[in-house]
């Protein structure tokens, strides 16, 4: 058994941060990966919106905070955390290669955007397919793009695409949408928007980049091909936390119940997009880090 003060599961940039928050307080810090060190944004093209980097990739991004985070000596375990338990008044977090004994744990797992399932979908990521209108949608200023959900993300995100797109479709695969009626309301209201009921996409077609797609209507079966430059799919995510039902509440989603404060329970503290919270991004998901760190160390503080 490794002990060590404090564990954080998960690097993507809420872990990451947490890491180095905690470590720069004095605590002796082990960071868990399962993948790759970067989480989400690690496949992503560019981004744009993150403070004082200018557009930058996804993975240059991603391998500056991974050598920050080394930089600052926390041990990074590249293992899946496969159980976590409370134990001997800490917490026992077992992995393909041991197990570890931590005083404090930080859960930081993140979350996966829901795929539609559609055939050309997984390889067009980030060539015309995306899941973030926040992230992306200013890459396709003045283009036509398609908005694939039916619940208040899909709404709010052709809102958002609507000011700068040439024309947004709307694709809902029932007849009713889930989003709030004062946001249809509005987007019926707009010029550029498209909207196509009971309908889904089978496909979406292109070598290099987004070209068409094949839309299926669900009641008469008719498929048609519809030029787009982009489709950004809104259909749901899934935070990586069932891991720790038992250690936290969740809600119905299955994000972890806690406030700004970044406190979910006796010793447990959250960060990023697996935590309740409005807006889910990398400058967010950074500040929960340091929230999540500090509030650690207190707790930690506060034992000894
Ligand atoms: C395509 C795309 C583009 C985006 N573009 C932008 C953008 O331009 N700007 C922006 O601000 N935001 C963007 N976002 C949103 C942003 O990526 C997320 O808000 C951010 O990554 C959340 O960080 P996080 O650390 O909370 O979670 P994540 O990035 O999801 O990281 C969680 C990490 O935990 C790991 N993990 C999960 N379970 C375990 C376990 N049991 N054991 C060990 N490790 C585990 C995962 O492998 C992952 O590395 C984008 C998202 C996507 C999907």
């Amino acid at each position: 058994m490794t002990n060590t003060d404090i564990a954080v599961i998960g690097a993507g940039t809420a872990g990451m941060t947490a890491a180095i928050y905690a470590k720069r307080s004095g605590f002796d810090v082990t960071l868990f990966e399962g993948y790759m060190p970067g989480g989400q944004i690690v496949n992503t093209g560019e981004i744009e919106n993150y403070p004082a980097t200018g557009k930058i990739s996804g993975f240059d991004y991603s391998m500056a905070l991974l050598a920050q985070t080394e930089g600052t000596g926390v041990s990074i375990v590249r293992k899946e955390a496969l159980s976590v338990a409370r134990k001997d008044g800490g917490f026992e977090v077992a992995t393909a290669k041991g197990e570890y004994f931590a005083k404090a744990l930080i859960i930081a797992t993140g979350a996966k955007n829901r795929e539609l399932g559609a055939a050309g979908e997984s390889r067009l990521v980030g060539k015309g397919v995306s899941y973030c209108a926040t992230c992306d949608g200013a890459f396709y200023r003045g283009r036509k793009v398609a908005v694939v959900g039916g619940g208040n993300t899909a709404a709010a995100d052709a809102l958002e695409l609507a000011r700068m797109c040439s024309e947004v479709v709307l694709i809902h695969r029932r007849s009713e949408f889930r989003a709030q009626k004062a946001d249809i309301d509005k987007l019926r209201a707009l010029p550029n928007v498209k909207f196509l009921l009971d309908s889904v996409v089978d496909e979406i077609v292109g070598e290099d980049s987004v070209r068409a797609i094949v839309v299926r209507n669900v009641v008469s079966g008719a498929k048609s091909e519809i030029a787009v430059d982009g489709v950004f799919v809104a259909v749901g995510q899934t935070p990586a936390t069932a891991l720790f039902d038992g250690l936290v509440k969740r809600d119905l989603s299955g994000y972890i119940i806690a406030g700004e404060d970044c406190v979910a329970a006796d010793g447990v503290f959250v960060a990023g997009d697996c935590r309740t919270k409005k807006i889910r991004q990398l400058v967010t998901a950074a500040s929960d880090g340091a929230v999540a760190a500090l509030a650690a160390a207190e707790y930690l503080s506060e034992r000894e």
